[in-house]
């Protein structure tokens, strides 16, 4: 049996994909589609200059920006379309199960009903589902740098209205100047009604903010924590509790997290015993896919095929998905590795 090329290999694995958020999923024609409807609303019309918007400086210019791109989203039928975009995206990509993260205080503060929002999450997630095979499953999480009033805002809305597939709770935008402990009381309701505590932390900032997640918010995965490769306490704190990092590499250099791939934290975290997850994050802001990050861990990071489909087991591991789901996705797996020339 020939061998495939490693291109072909990343596109046939099947996968999860964990740390994914629905607006910054949004491709680029959507986007554009969505901009031409409200040129009054600042975000470019036209392709090129769209593609140069996202040549971000920094992190807080990324933040600006996708706060601008969120501002197209108006009517319940934009959420709908973003939804159902996102997981045909993904199942081209042999994405089985996806944890889309969805901001309803972003939604909420332009206007969309809460019972809409989550009529128009339900209606895609079947609609998707059914068209292209890929299990939805939600994070609701709290744009940080709305502070403490938007997380209980968040919360609220995911008591009263959180559509079936719900699974996880977490916190985005910034680290800086957004503590996480301010989110204690409102991480423990979400853990109440049998949510995942999934915060983002050590992406933009150092090991204390991991910590931070990890025992004020109960955090169970870790949105991006690559900075905990500068304290090997924590790497070993990761790697006993089995917390697991979910990896985003190529948003870390296009947000300037880390100044280059090669420099990336990914192999001495690895080396550490760290579970740890490939993802995209938001794939159409940062011109990437979940299988150009398998890419980057084979090419940059030097992970053999059978590491790859081990990374691949780990997504399906440390998913929130159901036992049954869990077991066919690892099936499926193992007959893929197994129909592999050695
Ligand atoms: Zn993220």
């Amino acid at each position: 049996m020939k061998t495939i090329a490693l291109t072909d290999f990343v596109a046939a694995l099947p996968k999860a994909e964990l740390h994914v958020h629905l607006v910054g999923s949004a491709s680029v024609d959507t986007v554009l589609e969505l901009s031409r409807s409200h040129p009054e609303l600042g975000v470019p019309t036209g392709e090129e200059a769209l593609r140069a918007f996202y040549d971000f400086t920094d992190f807080a210019h990324f933040i600006e920006v996708y706060i601008a791109v969120n501002a197209l989203v108006r009517r319940p039928e934009d959420v709908y379309a973003l939804v159902v975009g996102v997981a045909r995206d993904l199942a081209v990509q042999q994405v089985r199960y996806a944890e889309l993260t969805v901001t309803p205080d972003s939604h909420l503060l332009l206007g969309i009903a809460p019972a809409a929002l989550a009529e128009a999450l339900t209606a895609a997630r079947d609609d998707a589902g059914a068209a292209s095979g890929v299990e939805l499953a939600w994070i609701f999480d709290i744009p940080g740098e709305l502070g403490l009033d938007s997380g209980e805002r968040t919360i609220d809305w995911v008591e009263a209205h959180a559509p079936e597939g719900t699974v996880g709770f977490g916190l985005g935008g910034p680290e800086i100047g957004v503590p996480r402990p301010q989110f204690a009381d409102v991480f423990a309701r979400a853990r109440a009604i049998g949510l995942h505590s999934v915060p983002h932390a050590g992406e933009t900032t150092g090991p204390q903010t991991i910590w931070d997640a990890i025992q004020s918010l109960g955090a169970e995965r870790i949105g991006h924590g690559i900075a905990a490769a500068d304290d090997p306490t924590l790497m070993a704190h990761l790697a006993e509790h089995q917390i697991a990092l979910e990896i985003c590499p190529t948003s870390n250099l296009r947000t300037r997290a880390v100044p280059a791939l090669p420099e990336h934290p990914f192999v001495r975290l690895r080396e550490a015993g760290v579970p740890m997850t490939l993802n995209s994050d938001d794939p159409g802001m940062f011109a990437t896919t979940l299988n150009d990050e398998y890419l980057v861990a084979s090419q940059v990071f030097g992970l053999s095929r059978v590491e790859l489909v081990g990374l691949a087991r780990t997504a399906i591991d440390v998913s929130f998905a159901g036992e049954q789901t869990k077991s066919a996705l690892r099936e499926e797996l193992e007959s893929f590795l197994a129909a592999q020339p050695t």
